[in-house]
């Protein structure tokens, strides 16, 4: 078929935000993305955006997790958003750990860097990435004790994680619903 014949709607747009879930799961999305449901669904859900907007209240909210839930974990030396962390390839949090030996001692540097875009969404969105990363202080891998952990510290951490997901295949392939 001629290049200009082919038309969107023959291709599947690809979900790769949420490749890792179930078939089922993936064309209910598809047809609500076809739909365009997808807004209507996440607004509905969740109607209203966090005030959590400058570097300094984000660490404050990270810390008041962190010291709720993680008191004993390892120290965290910058906290902030990043506006580095593009949507396409990374638009979770990133969580940095360095160590370095100083003297005869192992010292460990560890930041928590959320992606611009959470700036304005939803405060559960951003609950949920401060929580995944902050999950990583104690646990590396994404393993069972790691998901055990997030949903310790937000028990609907695995919807949420969904949500966020259809959320992120939203902004890319339809644009922003916050503003
Ligand atoms: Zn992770």
């Amino acid at each position: 078929m001629p290049a200009k014949l082919k038309s969107l709607e023959f291709e599947q747009p690809k979900l790769k935000y949420l490749s890792a879930y179930s078939e089922k799961v993936q064309s209910q999305v598809q047809q609500m993305l076809e739909q365009k449901k997808l807004a209507a669904y996440l607004l509905s859900k969740y109607p209203t955006t966090h005030q959590i907007t400058s570097d300094k209240a984000l660490r404050s909210y990270v810390m008041s997790l962190k010291n709720q839930y993680l008191k004993k974990s390892a120290p965290l030396s910058q906290i902030k958003y990043d506006d580095k962390i593009h949507i396409i390839n990374n638009a979770l949090g990133l969580h940095t750990y360095v160590s370095r030996v100083q003297g005869n001692k192992l010292k460990s540097k560890h930041e928590i860097r959320v992606g611009s875009l959470f700036k304005k969404a939803p405060e559960a969105f951003l609950a949920m990435i401060v929580v995944h990363e902050l999950a990583h202080l104690k646990e590396k891998e994404h393993n069972k004790a790691f998901y055990k952990l997030c949903q310790s510290m937000l028990p609907d951490y695995y919807q949420l994680e969904l949500d966020l997901r259809i959320y992120l295949t939203q902004v890319e392939l339809l644009g922003r619903i916050y503003s």
